[in-house]
């Protein structure tokens, strides 16, 4: 079983007189960098000069400064740019200013796990990945409570590295809500499991398959966007908030009937090997080596896949269809 922690487990105290630097202002870096401010932890935004986030931290009311100078004087440092830019920061502004016995904090696993970041000795490496995107960890906190969060520690130098992972979470609101621990390695390969096998390329998969199987029938597209894909959201709502019994309590008795004797043909013994390959790929670096291969070409398939999946039929009538659902008045 996961350890699970709320908040009279946790003391924010841990964090008093340390300066925290938050190294991007995107999704999580705002919204973590703002919450933790309110919640007295003294922090610094860390971006490039005059970029975006620059100014937007700077109206923001926080303190900003260059990646550098950010890293120098700070106890915590928490890397909130996007993964595949992250190695090249951290070789440039991070390793060389990163103080002994500072705490090297992470939202997700993939450059420890994958050694792409690879940390002196003489320092903690920690993750406090919150189970959210960033705008709503902000509302949640804002309204008083918080988003649940995972914690891992990866290296503890210091032997406090895990209470300082669990005042992250705290000061983020996320211990009123409950924080597992876990391990990198474990919220790396999952996280990039879920992605790719379910939420994002199984579930455009299956729409896309659904979607191409009605309208080479003969039917019209539109009328395939609005079962196939609009009411995904209906549906997955369903789930969201009271798991599989509320979805089938709620829809007719005819899908319930439908979609429990039909669906393992589409979800076959094939599709569960195809799942399996996906996590292969995973645990044996295949699709580490993919990613970086396209990072280095600069992004030359990633750019002819997003190209492709934009001329498909369904994007074309989705737009039409979405509109449809625009107030006009
Ligand atoms: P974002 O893409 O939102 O980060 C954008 C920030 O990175 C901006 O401040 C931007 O600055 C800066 N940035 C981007 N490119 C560069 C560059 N080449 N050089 C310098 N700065 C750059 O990141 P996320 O918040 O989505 O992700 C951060 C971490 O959080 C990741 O590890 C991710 O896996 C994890 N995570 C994300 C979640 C999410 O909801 N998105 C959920 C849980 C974890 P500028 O304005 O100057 O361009
Ligand atoms: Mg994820």
């Amino acid at each position: 079983m996961m350890q699970l922690y709320h908040d009279n487990d946790v003391d924010l105290k841990v964090l008093d007189g340390k300066k925290v630097a938050v190294l991007g202002y995107g999704a999580q870096g705002r919204a973590q960098a703002l919450c933790f401010h309110d919640s007295g932890i003294d922090v610094t935004v860390g971006v490039r000069k005059d970029g975006k986030s620059w100014n937007k931290a700077k109206e923001d009311g926080l303190k900003v400064a260059e990646f550098a100078d950010a890293v120098k004087d700070a106890d915590v440092v928490m890397i909130l740019l996007p993964d595949e830019i992250q190695p090249e920061i951290y070789e440039q502004y991070v390793k060389p200013n990163l103080k002994k016995g500072a705490a090297l904090e992470f939202a997700h696993g993939f450059n420890i796990t994958y050694k792409l970041i690879v940390p002196p000795e003489d320092v903690d490496v920690i993750m406090m990945a919150p189970k959210s995107p960033g705008d709503k960890e902000r509302d949640e906190f804002v309204a008083g409570f918080g988003v649940p969060a995972l914690i891992c520690v990866y290296q503890d130098y210091t032997g406090n590295a895990k209470n300082v992972a669990l005042a992250l979470a705290k000061g983020l609101g996320s211990t009123r809500a409950g924080v597992f621990e876990t391990t990198f390695d474990n919220e790396t390969y999952t996280d990039l499991f879920g992605e790719q096998a379910v939420l994002c390329g199984g579930m455009t998969a299956m729409i896309k398959a659904g979607f191409q199987t009605l309208v080479d029938a003969g039917y019209p597209p539109q009328m395939a966007y609005f079962e196939v894909f609009h009411e995904t959201k209906l549906i997955d709502d369903l789930l969201y908030a009271g798991g599989f019994e509320l979805m089938w309590h709620v829809v007719s008795n005819t899908a319930e009937f439908g979609g429990l004797t039909r669906r393992d043909r589409v979800i076959t013994e094939e599709s569960k090997k195809g799942m399996q390959s996906i996590l292969d790929d995973i645990h044996d670096g295949t699709f580490k080596n993919e990613w970086r291969a396209d990072y280095d070409a600069g992004l030359k398939r990633l750019h002819e896949m997003e190209a492709d999946e934009k001329a498909l039929q369904l994007e074309a009538v989705g737009k039409e269809i979405r509109s449809l659902f625009q107030r006009k008045n």
